[in-house]
């Protein structure tokens, strides 16, 4: 089934991408992620489209190897979209907010492929200032059979029942109230939380041994992963310019990358690139989906969110197509 559904993914894209190459050149593809899991995880966890299937990004990675994409750096990426060179196509990964897998699970799974990935961090995750709410929420649900929730006690079994529940309260907790209903439900619960914190976090440790790693680069991705459209500009900078120099402070790097948390049109315009441009960055990149083409904006690369319960090559495939993002465009969103 999955192999038709590719074959028809591929009858309907190719001719419109290959076309478009004819007549724009290169073709290259930016794709990003939060989180990634073992398959037998994965299974259950109860946020699961958060995370990729690393045996699924495995077969990714092979699957781009061997139909001619290059792995690259988002700067090779973007230099790439700038140059005049009318062949090729390549591809990019980049992991944002910073999550222990990324160290984990994701660096020897490239290392193991010989290619390149882009760390977006959001430096109150390393600092421990950020509090992870969704992270310790998903782990509180996969590990305990029941939880103190306000004035209820809930009680948990089989997987579908988890998920549902990680909806509901994540709904209900979304917003600036998130950290205090978080807060309030370990102390309720008996959750250490800060053990929990970094049970999930990236630290500076790990950091600086992928900063000494040729094969991975590091951007900013502010300092609290904030919504750059909703803050007055000096606001803004501080994020901007605080996640910057704190990078520089521990990994002493000059940043220039930079991810917009959110990143779709309505959380970031033209305010945002030019605040972006100010505090010293080279390019920035949202989550508006598309292709990157010769003379794209470099303050508004397109990048394609992997969503983790879309497990099929042919869900890729429309990705590197451009497909997606010309939907997205016609229709309005992204
Ligand atoms: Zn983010």
């Amino acid at each position: 089934m999955r192999e038709l559904c590719f074959a028809a993914a591929n009858a309907l894209a190719l001719p419109f991408a290959e076309v478009a190459d004819l007549a724009r050149g290169s073709r290259g593809c930016l794709f990003t992620f939060h989180r990634a899991a073992s398959a037998d995880l994965w299974e259950k966890l109860p946020n699961r489209n958060f995370h990729v299937d690393t045996s699924f990004l495995d077969k990714f990675l092979t699957y781009l190897a061997t139909n001619g994409w290059e792995v690259v750096t988002m700067s090779e990426a973007e230099r790439r979209s700038a140059s005049s060179d009318r062949t090729g196509r390549y591809v990019n990964f980049s992991i944002d907010d910073g999550y222990r897998d990324t160290f984990e699970e994701v660096a020897p799974l490239f290392r193991r492929h010989k290619v390149p990935f882009t760390v977006f961090v959001t430096t109150g995750i390393p600092d421990g200032t950020l509090p992870l709410w969704w992270a310790g929420l998903e782990d509180a649900l996969l590990h305990r059979d029941r939880l103190i929730l306000g004035t209820q006690t809930i009680d948990l079994g089989s997987s579908e029942e988890r998920r549902n529940a990680y909806q509901r309260i994540a709904a209900s907790w979304d917003g600036p109230d998130a950290p205090k209903h978080y807060a309030e439900f370990c102390a309720a619960n008996g959750i250490d939380i800060d053990a929990m914190h970094w049970k999930h976090a990236i630290s500076w440790d790990m950091l600086e041994e992928l900063a000494r790693d040729p094969g991975v680069e590091i951007g900013s991705h502010t300092v609290n992963h904030a919504r750059i459209s909703s803050l007055e500009p000096d606001a803004a900078m501080v994020e901007l310019q605080g996640s910057r120099k704190r990078l520089n402070e521990r990994l002493g790097l000059d940043v220039k990358l930079f991810a917009f948390p959110y990143g779709r049109s309505g959380d970031c315009g033209p305010r945002d690139f030019a605040l972006v441009q100010q505090a010293g960055f080279h390019t920035a990149a949202t989550t508006r989906k598309g292709v990157l083409r010769r003379g794209v904006n470099r303050f508004r690369l397109p990048r394609n969110t992997i969503n983790g319960g879309h497990r099929s090559l042919a869900a890729m495939e429309l990705h590197l197509t451009g497909l997606t993002g010309a939907v997205t465009g016609i229709v309005g969103r992204g």
